[in-house]
């Protein structure tokens, strides 16, 4: 909990609560006004909760025009302005269970002892749209507006006519003189894919989500155009005095009555571990349904608790909005490392003040290398985006440098490696920086840790702890050392006991039976995964074979590229390296194939050849990794990132954002089954 008593503000924390005021209000511009939002919800959403967290503690700083102080933005348009007969208010948010039971207690605490001991709670989903107003005289459709600031909005009656679930009239027999409805007006998935489509062809900037689409639509002049975009609304507010209405459960029941659509998925909740089961669900089920939803709205069911609440400038103290998680949110660089891995290759790592971002604690991310550092022109202390999507590394989407503390430094690459010493170099265009010192410590680890790897020469019991100790003593120098450790040896290493050697013992000699492909690829040759490793295996019987090849006929391998064949030559032009393959050879491992294994691969055989899959959720019966291992053996690629150069989406259960970006792109999607059937 932050400490509530108010401080002196330092001429630091000033700049900071300047920088963070003009960032959001400039992010709320854009948002509101625009329809065109700079940054993430999640992003803004942070920054705004930093901003009122800081003003909470130098109320003295607060201003007035500051986005804290105020509903949404006063619209700029054409329409003519109008104020509202009851304000609209915005949400409160709360981003976990914890937020969710302190505005419980806050509420309670605020009616004194007087609070409903068995309170209901209605749950809705957030529909992620716009908030719309329409007023009835004697049953007729008089106005339909924006929410506007929530006092003033725009007057859009001829757009809000177009939109086919709101009734023009009500469907009651006597209507009273006055109604007032409130809900949201949403676009589907599908038909904001369409629109965003039809943009791109006539050059028009895209809009960022189906949110913005919805805003944008209804303010949009031509009423034709809106027409054509087959808006929808639902209603969650019925503002009706009636005897007969007790709770807000009977609004939402009369709504349709009404002639409204209201959302089905609403739920009457009796305690908050109930509310939580319901977010639970539709965290995930919110994926199946056709438009978008930013989280759930939680509001307490008796009007008349609702009524003695009332709202503060910007909410209703009866309602809360609790957000799903942010896949993006911003955070502090507060240091840059530099790793070195097994092919020399430099990674500058973030050290991030520690964020919980989709469901796990993010304290570092990748930065790639000096072309992205130049790229995001990264200071110590900047605040930064991270984004962790799905299974993917966190890693640094951009920076915010209108956050920027004076004086920061620039982040570059080191001149000398970080393990060895030596000058680490970078060769244009690669916009790799790498050690090519062959002993430094780093690369001999790595090499070790991928030559024990499951997939590789499959040593149990070598963890990067052993690796450390046994190139720091140099028992180990290479892979071909390990054949020779003894007993003695690994029990005079510091906690290792003659059990557990004598077991690491045995899986390096095992390791001797792996196939002459589980050794190429052990031999962590740049480019030469475990795919490429099993197609020169089987073009190239023998590592004598392969050594022997020229570049031109390692390319001449259907699916081997000419970066890979130019690699796998270099290597073996490199004489330490054929010294170490004819060490391996002398300790028993098979440098070659048996022959009746030594298939030729045909193009005949690869039905997913030039094809592109991205994989999310999980899957029935199939591993990720031997999903995986199936399209790449039937000559497809395997990526991360769902771009319009991908061809399927293999689709399991739990999927992630990928399946939307998918299907906004309008990528086919398989199950496994039928990736099954293809790959046969
Ligand atoms: P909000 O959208 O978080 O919540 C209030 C709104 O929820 C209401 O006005 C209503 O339109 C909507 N709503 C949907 N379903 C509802 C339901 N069942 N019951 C009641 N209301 C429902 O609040 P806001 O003030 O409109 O906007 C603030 C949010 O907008 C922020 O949390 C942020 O995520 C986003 N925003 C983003 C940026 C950006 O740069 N990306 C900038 C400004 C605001």
């Amino acid at each position: 909990m932050n400490d509530q008593t108010p401080k002196t503000p330092t001429p630091e924390i000033s700049q900071k609560l300047e920088q963070l005021r003009l960032t959001v209000q400039r992010a709320s511009y854009a948002y509101y006004v625009l329809d065109a939002p700079t940054m993430e919800d999640g992003v803004y959403d942070r920054l705004y909760r930093e901003l009122q967290e800081l003003e909470t503690q130098y109320p003295e700083l607060i201003s007035p025009d500051s986005p804290t102080q105020r509903v949404g933005e006063k619209p700029a348009t054409q329409f003519e302005s109008v104020r509202h007969n009851i304000s609209l208010y915005s949400l409160e948010n709360a981003f976990n269970m914890a937020e969710l039971q302190a505005w419980d207690e806050k509420w309670r605490r605020f009616l004194g002892n007087w609070a409903a001991e068995d309170n209901n709670y209605i749950c809705e989903l957030k529909i992620d749209g716009s908030a719309i107003a329409l007023t009835y005289h004697d049953g007729i459709l008089v106005r339909g507006a924006t929410r506007g600031d929530g006092v003033t909005g725009e007057d859009i009656t001829q757009n809000i006519k177009t939109i086919r679930s709101i009734p023009l009239k009500l469907h009651l027999d006597n209507p009273p003189p006055v109604v007032e409805v409130r809900g949201e007006a949403f676009l589907y998935n599908r038909i904001f894919a369409e629109i965003n489509q039809e943009r791109q062809k006539n050059g028009e900037p895209l809009f960022a989500n189906p949110r913005n689409a919805a805003a944008g639509t209804l303010r949009q002049l031509d009423s034709r155009i809106v027409a054509a975009r087959h808006l929808d609304f639902f209603a969650y507010t019925l503002h009706l005095d009636s005897p007969n209405l007790h709770d807000h459960w009977d609004c939402l029941e009369l709504l349709p009555k009404m002639g409204f659509k209201v959302n089905p998925n609403r739920q009457l909740c009796q305690s908050l571990l109930e509310v939580q089961q319901y977010f639970n669900t539709w965290e995930t089920q919110r994926r199946e349904l056709p438009y978008m939803t930013d989280g759930v709205v939680v509001k307490l069911n008796s009007l008349s608790l609702q009524k003695q609440l009332g709202e503060t400038r910007k909410f209703p103290r009866w309602a809360i909005a609790l957000k799903y998680p942010a896949e993006e949110l911003p955070t502090k660089i507060i240091s840059v490392t530099f790793q070195v891995g097994r092919t020399g290759a430099l990674t500058p790592v973030a050290e991030l003040e520690p964020i919980q971002l989709a469901g796990t604690t993010v304290k570092r991310a990748t930065l790639h290398n000096q072309d992205r550092l130049t790229e995001l022109d990264l200071h110590i202390g900047d605040t930064v985006i991270v984004r962790k999507a799905g299974e993917i590394i966190p890693e640094v989407v951009r920076v915010l440098p209108d956050l920027r503390p004076t004086g920061a430094k620039l982040v570059t690459m080191p001149t000398h490696c970080p393990e060895c010493g030596e000058t680490v170099v970078k060769t244009p265009p690669e916009a790799v920086t790498r050690c090519i010192n062959s002993s430094c410590p780093a690369i001999v680890r790595g090499s070790i840790i991928h030559w024990c790897g499951r997939r590789a020469l499959d040593i149990n019991g070598i963890g990067e702890k052993l690796v450390q100790q046994l190139v720091e003593t140099q028992l180990v120098r290479s892979v071909a050392d390990l054949y020779h450790l003894n007993m003695d040896q690994l029990v005079a290493l510091e906690r290792q006991g003659q059990k557990s050697a004598q077991k690491i013992l045995e899986a390096i000699a095992a390791s001797k039976k792996q196939p002459w492909h589980r050794v190429l690829y052990g031999l962590g040759i740049r480019y030469v995964g475990e795919v490429n490793a099993e197609l020169l295996a089987q073009n190239f019987p023998s590592c004598q074979s392969l050594a022997a090849a020229s570049s031109a006929q390692i390319e001449g391998v259907y699916g081997i590229g000419a970066e890979i064949a130019t690699s796998v030559y270099q290597w073996f032009q490199n004489p330490a390296n054929i010294s170490l393959c004819d060490r391996l050879e002398q300790s028993g491992l098979q440098l070659a194939s048996v022959p009746s294994t030594a298939l030729k691969s045909t193009p005949q055989a690869q039905p997913f050849a030039g094809k592109t899959f991205v994989l999310t959720g999980t899957l029935p019966t199939l591993t990720r990794e031997e999903a995986k291992s199936i399209i790449e053996k039937a000559g497809g690629k395997v990526t991360n990132s769902v771009t319009q150069k991908v061809d399927y989406l293999l689709l399991g259960d739990k999927p992630g954002s990928k399946l939307a970006k998918a299907q906004n792109l309008g990528i086919a999607e398989l199950s496994e089954l039928e990736l099954l059937e293809m790959a046969k």
